[in-house]
């Protein structure tokens, strides 16, 4: 298996003397015989076997590290002379994701000046408040060095300088009050907190206060988890993340869990290569492999037995772990970890009740709702927030949206109709206490909503029409015998979710309903019977696990931001449902994590008029939560892409109804790569969301036609290539733009996670030129838009 991160010692030494640092305080002494600074040598042979080895195995992207001791001994040449030489290594389309770890007590403006040019990420190490940073991270001289890096934080939080922070790496002491430590780190606005277990063997355990219980460690991560959570996880940790992910079956974001090989390796400042620097703590020389970027490819690293054994996943564990209930969220934990003299590291971890309570515990919390106070209960449990954040969202998650829709559409209908008492709320309160599942059918239809919204907002506040139709349909579904006077709109008498009545000449009439059907003059429309010729139903498209309403009878249906289209021909509406089947058949199999929450949370598809200059147009509207309007595309992969597309806005528009991700207060305009226009904060969030699923149905495409040539690979190469590059871009900008809240800068970070699987399809060189290309001509066009603004 190829590395595809790669830890870069630039700098040997350290200006603190942390009593806890696995580097000089630990097993291994090797870094006393090492150059203190990398030269330009070494820097280039390694940009150079980096570059070969992303040329040799076509990675999309490697991950560099620049690392110690403390990196920024090394100097801001130094460092910028790493980052050209990595930058012009690298083959055409394999992208950089270059960052520094530092104890920050040096980081000042010039450093960032030279980050911010370099794009280079900043991780700041910091153990919590001061109290708990001081007890380990000294000056040589025993002076605080806590101050200095709280400076370096502000200044990284700074406009120009926030997009490189990259988030706070605290280790752990359970000395320190855990809810202390986690506010102080919080504190500093980190775009993610990373939480270590300090360094340990079976041959040196870890250290706990006298009088702990069996598992100190467990206990503290879980005050920590349980404040967070409580507090709406704020911001992302990277070990709760990571078991939340594997007890899901999906990847750790971390080699400390999980059962991911490892695919990292570290150059030292002499150019050796090494494995991972937590080895240090086994044993003298443990991370040794014997190899140096001079005389061996980085090919030859990834054959060495250690790195071999890294990768081997569950095979590589021992036996008590293979049989461990949690072991696909442990994995064993740290490798170094599992050390013991006599025995290698054929152990569990050291750590191994710590982290089996810390599993279990957790698994047992996320399946319950999170824990806030009542005045901001929310009906999402921390699993759906990650689904979601993700881009994705699997029908628990969009179910309970759909639950919080259902309540504000309840709430939004009583403030319309409670207070005049009309015989049409009289009828649907009946209605809620006969058949409530008849009542909340009608309010969970998309469209009640967006009347309701029109009518609050003043433009139908005379027409209360509208309530007198819900009502009727709900007792109608109910089968409830009732009378009531509608409106006759444009000559059709209206019930939502269920069709309309022509009624000619008429501005009102009235309606009868019972247990046989409903009765309209001379008209009738029976439950069991073909109804009277007047009568046009709301047709369904019965699809495998999957119905929905091919709406085109609702008046309040023309709630997109394009025209709705007439009522359906039979001719057009056939055709609409064999191209909704195979829609359905592709979103199953290209886009399956997509496909389910679409089944669980899209009712309605409602046809819109014909694009301008036939082009394809569709639309979600926030008001009209389980609708998308779509004019009907040529082609069923093109619906199914719109499909995908549209629903995320309807998903990300019910958890801003939920939830702040953003500061509404930030008027600013923001570049969207894929438009020439800018747009505001929430515009911008809400195409980068849906892009997530474009990016995601091209990587689909991209994989199915994997060594296959031809037009159509070649323009799903370039799609992709093109749509992750935006979808990238427009993260960051998010990220960057220092008006997400908490929650939505774990939303930023969800996305990145959800992109990351588009970004590791390879597309060829070729694709990545075209791409470039493109986003060039897009940025070209938004700048020449901006200079006429
Ligand atoms: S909890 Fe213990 S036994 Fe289970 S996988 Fe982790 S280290 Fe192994």
């Amino acid at each position: 298996m190829p590395f595809s991160q790669f830890v870069l010692k630039v700098h040997s030494r350290c200006d603190l003397a942390c009593d806890h640092c696995y580097v000089y305080e630990h097993a291994d002494t090797s870094w006393s015989r090492k150059a203190r600074a990398a030269s330009d040598e070494v820097l280039e042979r390694t940009a150079g076997r980096i570059g070969e080895h992303a040329r040799t195995h076509r990675l999309p992207a490697v991950h560099v590290v620049l690392h110690g001791g403390e990196p920024l001994l090394a100097g801001p040449e130094r460092l910028r002379r790493a980052a050209e030489l990595l930058r012009a290594a690298l083959p055409a389309g394999c992208a950089l994701d270059l960052r520094i770890h530092t104890n920050g007590v040096l980081l000042n403006r010039r450093f960032l000046e030279l980050f911010a040019e370099q794009g280079i990420k900043v991780g700041v190490s910091l153990d919590g408040d001061r109290l708990a940073n001081d007890r380990h991270r000294l000056f040589p001289d025993g002076r605080s060095s806590h101050a200095k890096v709280l400076a370096a934080l502000a200044l990284l939080r700074e406009p120009e300088f926030r997009h490189l922070y990259a988030g706070l790496l605290c280790t752990i002491d359970v000395a320190n009050d855990p809810v202390a430590v986690y506010e102080a780190l919080v504190a500093e606005r980190p775009p993610r907190i990373d939480f270590l277990l300090p360094h340990a063997t079976w041959d040196h355990p870890p250290v706990a206060p006298e009088g702990a219980g069996p598992t100190p460690y467990a206990d503290w991560l879980l005050a920590v988890h349980r404040h967070w959570s409580e507090r709406g996880r704020p911001v992302p940790v990277r070990i709760f993340d990571s078991v939340h992910r594997t007890l899901r079956g999906r990847s750790s974001l971390t080699e400390s869990l999980g059962l991911d090989p490892a695919d990292l390796v570290v150059v030292e400042t002499d150019g050796t290569l090494e494995q991972a620097d937590s080895l240090k703590t086994a044993y003298d020389g443990a991370p040794a492999t014997g190899f140096d970027v001079f005389a061996h490819s980085l090919d030859e690293v990834a054959r060495h037995p250690g790195m071999r054994e890294r990768q081997s996943g569950l095979a590589g564990l021992a036996a008590q772990c293979r049989a461990c209930p949690v072991v696909r969220s442990c994995g064993g934990g740290l490798y170094a970890h599992r050390y013991r003299t006599g025995g290698g590291f054929d152990h569990p971890s050291v750590y191994c009740g710590d982290l089996l309570k810390l599993i279990t515990t957790i698994r047992d919390r996320v399946s319950a709702p999170v824990a806030v106070p009542a005045q901001q209960r929310r009906p999402l449990t921390a699993a759906h927030l990650d689904e979601l954040a993700d881009g994705l969202g699997g029908p628990d998650a969009v179910a309970a949206l759909g639950r919080a829709q259902l309540e504000l559409s309840r709430r939004l209908v009583t403030a319309v109709g409670a207070a005049g008492g009309s015989p049409a709320w009289q009828l649907l309160a009946e209605t809620d206490r006969t058949a409530p599942g008849a009542l909340d059918a009608v309010l969970a239809h998309p469209y009640t909503r967006a009347w309701a919204v029109r009518c609050l907002g003043g433009e139908q506040r005379a027409d209360l029409g509208g309530l007198a139709e819900l009502a009727a349909a709900a007792a109608a579904r109910g089968r409830a015998e009732f009378e009531l006077v509608l409106p006759v709109r444009a000559g059709w008498l209206h019930l939502p979710t269920l069709g309309r009545l022509r009624l000619d000449g008429r501005s009102e009439a009235v309606l009868r309903g019972g247990p046989d059907g409903l009765r309209c003059g001379e008209h009738t429309v029976g439950w069991d019977r073909a109804g009277d010729h007047l009568w046009q139903p709301v047709r369904k498209v019965a699809l495998p696990g999957w119905t929905l309403a091919l709406e085109d009878t609702d008046p309040q249906r023309d709630s997109h931001q394009w025209p709705a289209a007439d009522r359906l021909a039979d001719a057009e509406l056939l055709d609409w449902t064999g191209a909704l089947r195979e829609a359905w058949e592709l979103l199953g199999r290209d886009l399956p994590g997509y496909a389910a929450g679409i089944a669980a949370g899209l009712a309605t598809v409602t046809p819109l008029a014909p694009g301008p200059d036939g082009r394809d147009v569709s639309a979600a509207a926030r008001q009209a939560y389980g609708a998308v309007g779509i004019a009907r595309p040529t082609t069923a992969p093109v619906l199914a892409l719109l499909l995908a597309h549209e629903f995320q806005h309807v998903k990300l528009g019910a958890v801003l109804d939920l939830y702040d991700l953003y500061d509404p207060a930030d008027e600013r305009l923001y570049r969207a790569p894929w438009r020439p226009d800018p747009r505001p904060l929430e515009g911008l969030l809400q195409g980068t969301y849906a892009h997530l699923a474009v990016a995601a149905y091209w990587a689909s495409r991209v994989r199915a036609y994997d060594g296959i040539r031809g037009d159509a690979a070649t323009a799903a190469r370039r799609q992709l290539a093109t749509w992750r590059a935006h979808t990238a871009d427009a993260i960051e900008t998010l990220a960057g733009s220092g008006s997400l809240t908490p929650l939505g800068e774990r939303f930023a970070a969800g996305m990145r996670t959800g992109l990351a699987p588009a970004l590791a399809v390879p597309v060829g060189a070729a694709a990545e030129r075209a791409a470039r290309e493109a986003v060039a001509a897009d940025l070209a066009a938004w700048q020449g838009a901006a200079a006429r603004r």
